[in-house]
């Protein structure tokens, strides 16, 4: 399954707080009456999906999440406060699945939608509220109700932020592996990939989601490498990350081969913009990579980064310029209009232009 995102996180509702024995003591009055207050309301579980989280990949690092109880109630009638709200935020397309996964508790489809999951408890009765007629001086009071809790998965089918492209053998799944969680299967033979491999990266406090568009090859636009299932991952990709191989025959008709590609696949492929990487650097010298990056640049690239997915070289650089590209964690208003996102988009750039 390397569509899907998923997190098994606990969480708890806030118990009510005490209700409170208190009499009044006041001088010049005997006998006071009962003045205890009741307890705060426990703090609710909230989920809300937000825009800019486009994976669960938080959930590995905070897996338990617990709302705050309310507080006590106390003397002179005083109530508890109630606890603040534990609001947990998810991306879009997250559902909510109980603990054996029967079941789906709650499904987020649009940014904004909230629910609360978990109640938080009551705040219990304090002294004061069982003040009768004939017992004036009530003893009675109840602890807070409980809080709820309760172990759930998060679930959430991964749409691609950036795909990666270049002919078999450029280097994709050795690259994705070295920048991601994905543990894509590497071979020096074509078509190791047979589906996109999908990572989650995570680069400087952001995070995205790189897929390995495999099987860009001469021909592959007819049906022969990549099949409408990768549509909904290319559409969504904001920026790819073109492999060229160093250590290839002629790094510039290689160029022309994918992009020739990318045009004749369609699907907005080729309006893509584009970061040139010339990969496999470990096994060329400085020199010929950097008469390589020129010839590239010849050929219409602005800017090519010169990596190496083996060694790691050169990719910090890279994924620094990935991040140009996408939208800001809190870009909340631009992701509310299409139009004003549109006007923050890079211009594309195309080397056969
Ligand atoms: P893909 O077909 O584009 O997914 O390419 P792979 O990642 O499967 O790599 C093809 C071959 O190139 C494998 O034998 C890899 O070990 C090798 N390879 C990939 N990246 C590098 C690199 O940066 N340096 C070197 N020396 N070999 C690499
Ligand atoms: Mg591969």
């Amino acid at each position: 399954m390397h569509f899907l995102d998923q997190a098994k996180i606990y969480v708890r509702s806030g118990a009510g707080g005490p209700g409170a024995v208190s009499f009044r003591r006041e001088k010049y009055i005997e006998y006071g009456g009962p003045d205890g207050g009741n307890g705060g309301r426990g703090g609710d579980v909230v989920f809300e999906a937000v825009p800019g989280l486009n994976t669960l990949i938080d959930f590995r690092y905070a897996q338990h999440f617990k709302a705050s109880r309310g507080a006590h109630g106390m003397g002179k009638d005083r109530t508890g406060a109630g606890a603040d709200d534990l609001v947990i935020e998810v991306p879009v397309g997250t559902q909510i699945l109980s603990e054996d996964k029967e079941e789906v508790l709650a499904d987020f489809t649009e940014v904004g939608q909230r629910i609360v999951f978990l109640e938080g408890g009551m705040g219990g009765r304090g002294n004061a509220s069982y003040k009768t007629s004939t017992n004036r001086a009530p003893r009675q009071h109840q602890p807070g109700e409980a809080g709820q809790e309760m172990w759930v998965w998060l679930r959430l089918k991964l749409l691609a932020d950036v795909g990666l492209v270049g002919l078999p053998n450029a280097g994709k799944s050795t690259f994705i592996n070295a920048v991601s969680n994905a543990g894509a299967k590497t071979g020096a033979y074509p078509f190791t990939t047979l589906i996109p491999k999908l990572g989650v990266v995570r680069h400087k406090a952001r995070e995205f989601v790189l897929a390995d568009i495999p099987g860009l090859i001469a021909g592959a636009a007819e049906g022969a490498g990549i099949g409408d299932r990768f549509l909904g991952h290319i559409e969504r990709c904001r920026v790819l990350i073109h492999l060229v191989d160093i250590a290839g025959e002629d790094p510039v008709a290689a160029l022309r081969t994918v992009e020739g590609e990318l045009e004749a696949y369609g699907a907005d492929l080729a309006h893509k913009p584009r970061l040139i990487a010339l990969n496999k650097l470990d096994l060329a010298d400085a020199e010929l990579g950097e008469a390589f990056a020129q010839e590239l640049k010849e050929a219409g690239a602005d800017e090519v980064f010169v990596v190496s997915g083996a060694t790691g070289e050169g990719i910090e650089r890279l994924l620094d310029a990935v991040l140009g590209y996408l939208p800001e964690r809190t870009a909340t208003e631009t992701r509310g209009s299409e139009q004003e996102e549109a006007e923050a988009e890079p211009a594309p750039w195309s080397p056969l232009d």
